[in-house]
């Protein structure tokens, strides 16, 4: 090979290398395989140099491929070194967290998936409706009569309109019932929001509740004792004893309040819990009453339904013992204390 056409051969190893080595930007491994691939393709030429003839194209096109050689393996260098060195210029300036935890769902989101999930696997739909009820949905239609106390200004939030910001989740039964007409069963659970005015230890003026429906031509209340039952037993772990005690609803004849045994269970007469009487009531529940299937237009069907309170559900599963810490806005002492 001629020198000319060694010198044109070293320039465009030159700039095939300098092009290589800009694609690889910073990357470590990129640079190190650029340079021995080049330095390689250099070693090729500086054999050739044996094939010339005249000495003094021999010296010159030594030069040429050594300052080459030099340049390769500086350029290459300051690369890596460069690298290095913005490596450890770069200051870490996040700072350790002052505490010992990642955030987490709120216990009441934690406790409404899970009652959800387990009202899923029993067939139950979920069902949504307004925080601004009409008392037609709220009161009427569910036969709480005019003079009921909660119809009362000391209980309810009115708005100027006549509206209400509803009392419970109850409405949604009979939004429900009137969506689904005509198509059984109508097997829906209500989780929501609810209002009432009231402010101490074991009231908020706002709470979540869970609200169930089962309406079809034959359901029994054995059905409602098993499902809750059942729910009771899943939501708590199994630990817990369910009884049922009658009681009085106006939208449900018969009526029963359900009570779940104690953590204490009723070995400590001073439990805060229980009151030391070994139970705590959980819910209320009961065979839907036939003047609510009257003012939804149903005929020859029969239903259950059962409420039951949220946060009430919470504090028994997380000992926690102040309704209004799930509102409040220290929420670090709060999971300090009980997650
Ligand atoms: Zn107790």
């Amino acid at each position: 090979m001629e020198a000319e056409k060694i010198k044109s051969e070293v320039d465009k190893i030159k700039s095939l290398f300098e092009q290589e080595l800009q694609i690889a930007e910073d990357e470590e491994t990129k640079i190190r395989q650029i340079r021995t691939k080049y330095l390689e393709e250099l070693n090729k030429l500086f054999k050739l140099i044996r094939e010339l003839k005249d000495p003094e194209e021999k010296r010159e096109i030594g030069k040429i491929l050594n300052r080459t050689k030099e340049y390769f393996e500086e350029i290459t260098q300051s690369k890596l070194e460069k690298k290095e060195i913005t490596k450890i210029e770069i200051p870490d300036i996040s700072i350790e967290s002052y505490f010992g935890f990642h955030g987490s769902l709120h216990p009441i989101t934690i406790a409404l998936r899970q009652i959800t999930q387990i009202f899923e696997k029993m067939g139950f739909e979920v069902e949504e409706g307004p925080e601004i009820e009409t008392d037609w949905y709220n009161f009427t239609a569910l036969n709480i009569p005019p003079e009921h106390p909660a119809r009362d200004m000391q209980d309810t939030f009115y708005l100027e309109d006549g509206r209400l910001l509803r009392t419970h989740t109850s409405p949604v039964q009979i939004r429900a019932m009137e969506k689904r007409k005509g198509k059984l069963p109508v097997k829906i659970i209500a989780p929501g929001r609810v209002f009432r005015r009231d402010w101490d230890a074991t009231h908020s003026p706002v709470f979540h509740q869970v609200e169930g429906l089962y309406v079809d031509k034959v359901v029994r209340m054995s059905d409602l004792f098993g499902i809750l039952e059942f729910f009771f037993k899943n939501f708590f772990d199994g630990k817990v004893k369910v009884r049922f005690r009658p009681s009085y609803f106006p939208f449900t004849e018969p009526s029963a309040e359900v009570d779940i045994s104690c953590i204490c269970d009723g070995k400590e007469p001073a439990c805060k819990v229980c009151k030391g009487t070994g139970f705590v009531e959980v819910a209320g529940c009961g065979m839907v009453n036939p003047a609510v299937f009257k003012n939804v237009g149903y005929e020859d069907v029969r239903g259950f339904a059962f409420g039951m309170g949220v946060e009430r559900l919470c504090m028994i599963k997380f000992g926690i013992n102040d309704v209004r810490l799930f509102f409040g806005a220290n929420f670090v002492a709060f999971k300090r204390r009980y997650f």
